[in-house]
């Protein structure tokens, strides 16, 4: 359904499909929902998710669907708003009895109407300061005429305390007192309304009750509405319970009366209500199930009456039977003043929501400032009317299943907690609410389990898997992303419930083995797998708590989508295609947690902890991004990680692969903490190095060279130093706009080095294209060189003089390679690209990008070829990366550019080095680091086997 993403839920329907839960249902029935797959089977769901808890009679319940078409055949009024109406009466007369019943209370109730949870709410926050604020008023007249008193001119006599708080000197005059005293009284009487809260709360995503919902995502960007609300901890809840009176002066304002007294005037100290109101929900639902204790609720009523406001019990999903109870407090004692219903009232068909306010206090008048066009209309009421008595007929028939109901899910879910107590951390409930919490899987021997736990995606995927895997639906909290919830329907039999905790025992076993591959298969649409492999690494990971004298960090990416089988073992069961597919669908969430780091050490026994900061994406999505010049999300994904390693201790970062590319060559990163590298100039250096060893007895300014991406920053510094050294060169350029005008500088620089070199410095020059461009140009005219750059100018002169021999040229077809002895790689494409027909036979290949430019299976028919991956390094003592990131290195190597970073953490290098384009002087620098540290070019290998 492309357009719900784009008329709807854009970025929502990206996130549903990257955990499978992106089904268009179309029809739904009893504890069913039904979707059709994509070929056109219908498949049926078990709900039991119900609607965020609407639905406690199951879907389309035949009862209330009989009583609907009865009120549409005989054409009920819908709108029939400002008038009497009889079902909104017979409904709150109805509601008002049950509730006097359940909750054991004499007095009567108000109702105000709305039609959904949040809306309620709203309506019940309003009524509190409806209410409070005809106290105020009531307070600001009493003021008004204590203030006479002022004026009869006898003395005032003041505490030290009561100068503190009007901020009087110590002989204030009579007109000073007054005027403070006003105005502290007018700011008290003006002081805005304080919501309390708990903890886990959740009450509506409208503008104040949103601002009353603890989880952060829901309120931190409206904070600058600066409506106060106090969310309370179990601890303070019970500690501002104990406090008594002081909780009142914490929480609460007051006035200061002026009164008469044996001809003095005092001040008496009156209360002003700040606190609004106390909310509360007696299950706590999207928070992560939880229901209140009896201390809670002991802090709750003792809190109510030190601070003399109301409390409102927010009843919309755990009230209208889904607990037992129309509303849940009853059960727990909770004593509340309001009680606001919703989602199930409905029947699982219509909205509504009521407002139950008891009626001391209810403030006549708030029934005329508040009504909502669909509030109160007949349909809705008597829908919710006939549930209502459905759920309290056969003496609360259906109240009492929900109990029985309830303790079957609370047996069987304590039960798999047992089985599996490193798994499940706690299964909370009651009646048909129930939260299954899982703990953390960030230290779980899954990498990729890591990865979803700090993208707090653990219980989204459970979901995923449930309903992909075994047609069950759930979902987690939307604030506690551990916490699965269930709320299925009250007519769910013992088989089905039996269905859902088989399904989650398997996942459990899944968790405990650390098999990320079997929670994920689903969502790739591969069936269960039958069994559930054990990948725990047993203590492989220990870490090696001595510490490193040095940390360093590297940023990296996947190479393609097959490695993450490397990367985590429990995905060996997907094929190429799925794991790109997995790469694909979760790139939704970049998170990841760095991946455990490596000790490696110098030859002079001092220690880097080598850590990895992995952006789960493929070259090739790279690639692309590039292509369409999308860069802004990697770039901050890239932002965040060198923020993280900052922060972490690291003093330098590495940028590997793309994502030196993607910055610019670091240029982009944004950060001044930490050092940042790209690691070129060690990966030429070393790729020279391998150069210059494989040709040990030939000679280097007898050879055509080919430089494969010369405009790139690498390919040219490799250019730069082995131009002047060889017979003859060709570079080679993409395709891309710009490339020729990049290619034509890196000539130009190459003439311009040798001029200087060996013309102005009159450095000896052996041999090979320096000394035949030197040669040529003891002939040249010295206007030559004038009006233009030197470099510039010795390509016209010889292109103009000497067109007979070759120097170098620029190319942007690969098939130049052809006739080239050397032909060094150097460009950033996501897969092998160079045809192997065209390289001259006994040719020598340097190349050192990775992915590599020139395939692997090619080369099996040439053997005569001889290819250098010349980016790779020896490590000192043979350490290595874990074997799960290692990609192509061996066992003791790491890429040039990992070893730049760990050489710059070596020498505490300060400031950035390969940044933006590097010299061939930064090469021979960190050459000289390595040679120190004896980093050393790894064993040249004779094929690509590394
Ligand atoms: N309060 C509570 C306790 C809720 O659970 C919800 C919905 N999850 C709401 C308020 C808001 O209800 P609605 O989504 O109908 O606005």
């Amino acid at each position: 359904m492309e357009s719900y993403a784009a008329f709807c839920k854009p970025l929502l329907t990206r996130a549903l499909a990257s955990i499978g839960l992106n089904k268009t249902y179309h029809r739904a029935s009893g504890n069913f929902l039904y979707y059709k797959n994509e070929d056109g089977q219908e498949i049926e769901v078990l709900d039991l998710l119900g609607g965020y808890g609407a639905t406690l009679l199951g879907h389309n319940s035949p009862v209330i669907r009989e009583k609907i078409k009865s009120y549409l055949d005989e054409e009920i009024p819908v709108h029939n708003q400002f008038s009497i109406r009889k079902p909104a009466a017979l409904l709150a007369e109805r509601l008002n009895a049950l509730l006097k019943e359940e909750t054991a209370t004499r007095g009567d109730f108000v109702f105000c109407f709305a039609s959904t949870g949040a809306e309620s709410m709203e309506v019940a926050l309003k009524s509190v300061e409806f209410t409070r604020n005809a106290q105020l008023l009531a307070l600001e007249q009493e003021v008004a005429q204590a203030a006479n008193i002022l004026e009869h001119g006898a003395e005032i006599v003041l505490t030290q305390e009561q100068k503190q708080q009007l901020r009087l000197e110590e002989n204030p005059t009579a007109q000073e007192i007054k005027l403070a005293l006003s105005a502290f009284n007018q700011a008290q009487l003006d002081s805005k309304p304080v919501f309390l809260a708990l903890e886990h709360a959740f009450h509506g995503k409208m503008m104040v009750t949103a601002n009353c919902t603890h989880g952060g995502m829901y309120r931190d960007y409206l904070k600058r509405l600066k409506i106060n609300t106090h969310f309370l901890s179990s601890a303070q809840l019970a500690e501002f319970a104990e406090m008594g009176e002081k909780t009142n002066d914490i929480l609460n304002g007051w006035i200061w009366l002026p009164q008469e007294v044996n001809g003095q005037i005092v001040l008496s100290k009156k209360r002003v209500r700040t606190v609004a109101a106390l909310l509360v929900e007696p299950v706590q639902g999207e928070g992560g199930v939880y229901p209140l204790n009896a201390e809670q609720v002991a802090g709750i009523n003792r809190l109510k009456q030190i601070l003399g406001c109301p409390v409102i019990a927010d009843e919309v999903q755990a009230g209208s039977g889904r607990c037992g109870f129309l509303v849940a407090s009853s059960d727990v004692g909770i004593d509340a003043d309001y009680y606001v219903l919703s989602k199930a009232l409905g029947g699982g068909y219509v909205k509504i929501g009521v407002v139950a306010i008891r009626q001391e206090s209810f403030t006549p008048g708030f029934d005329l400032i508040q009504s909502s066009t669909f509030g109160e209309d007949d349909f809705s009421c008597r829908v919710a009317l006939d549930y209502i008595n459905l759920l309290h007929a056969d003496q609360r028939k259906l109240l009492t299943q929900v109990t029985q109901l309830g303790n079957e899910f609370k047996t069987r879910l304590e039960d798999l907690k047992a089985q599996y107590p490193d798994v499940i951390r706690e299964v909370r409930g009651k009646g048909l609410i129930w939260g299954v919490e899982f703990y953390d899987v960030v230290n779980s021997d899954s990498y990729i389990l890591q990865n979803i736990s700090v993208q707090s995606g653990l219980g989204y995927v459970i979901s995923g898997h449930l309903l992909c895997g075994s047609h069950i639906r759930v979902a987690p909290s939307g604030s506690a992303a551990n916490v699965i919830r269930v709320e299925p329907s009250v007519f769910l039999d013992l088989p089905q419930v039996i269905r859902f905790i088989e399904a989650l025992s398997r996942i459990c076993l899944a968790v405990h083995h650390a098999n990320a591959g079997f929670i994920v298969a689903p969502l790739l649409g591969k069936s269960l797998p039958s069994i559930i492999t054990d990948y725990r690494r047993r203590n492989e990971d220990k870490e090696d708590d001595s510490e490193a004298d040095y940390k360093a960090a590297f940023v990296n990416h996947l190479i393609s989508a097959d490695w993450l089988k490397e990367v985590d073992p429990s995905f060996a069961l997907f094929s190429d295609e799925e794991m790109a597919l997995f790469v694909e669908n979760t790139s939704f969430n970049l998170a990841t947690k760095p991946f455990k780091p490596a000790r490696i050490r110098s030859a002079n026994g001092q220690s880097v902890s080598f850590t990895l900061y992995p952006i789960p994406v493929t070259s090739k999505m790279i690639k692309s991004a590039l292509a369409q010049n999308d860069l802004e999300r990697l770039r901050h994904e890239i932002d965040i990680r060198v923020a993280q390693a900052a922060q972490a201790g690291n003093t330098v970062v590495g940028l590997g692969m793309f994502t030196s590319i993607i910055t610019n060559n670091g240029k982009s990163v944004k950060n001044n903490q930490i050092s940042v590298t790209t690691g070129n100039a060690l990966t030429v250096g070393m790729g020279i190095e391998a150069l210059q060893k494989s040709m040990l007895h030939q000679d280097i300014t007898q050879m055509r060279i080919a430089v494969i991406g010369a405009a790139g920053n690498i390919g040219r510094v490799y250019a730069e130093i082995l131009g002047p050294q060889s017979q003859e060169m060709v570079l080679v350029g993409s395709n891309n706009h710009g490339s020729v005008k990049k290619l034509n500088e890196v000539k130009y620089q190459i003439y311009q080095n040798i001029y200087e070199q060996f013309v102005v410095n009159s450095q000896p020059v052996m041999g090979g294209l320096a000394k035949r461009v030197v040669d040529c140009l003891s002939l040249m005219p010295a206007n030559f060189l004038t009006g233009k750059p030197v470099g510039e100018a010795i390509d016209h002169y010889l292109n103009q003089h000497h067109a007979d021999q070759a120097f170098i040229r620029i190319s942007q077809n690969i098939s130049d390679i052809e006739h080239c002895d050397v032909i060094v790689c150097a460009a950033n494409a996501s897969e092998a690209f160079i045809p192997v027909d065209k390289i001259k036979t006994g040719g020598i290949v340097c190349d050192i990008s990775v992915p590599h430019n020139l395939s692997d299976d090619d080369l099996i028919n040439r053997p005569d070829i001889q290819i250098l991956r010349g980016g790779i390094v020896q490590t000192p003592y043979h350490d290595s990366l874990d074997p799960r990131v290692r990609a192509y290195l061996g066992e003791g190597q790491l890429y040039a550019c990992m070893t730049e970073t760990i050489l710059l953490a070596l020498e505490q290098y300060k400031g950035n080095f390969s940044y933006g384009n590097i010299s061939a002087k930064q090469v021979l620098d960190i050459m000289a680091l390595a040679r120190k540290h004896h980093f050393t070019l790894s064993e040249i290998k004779g094929n690509s086997s590394l």
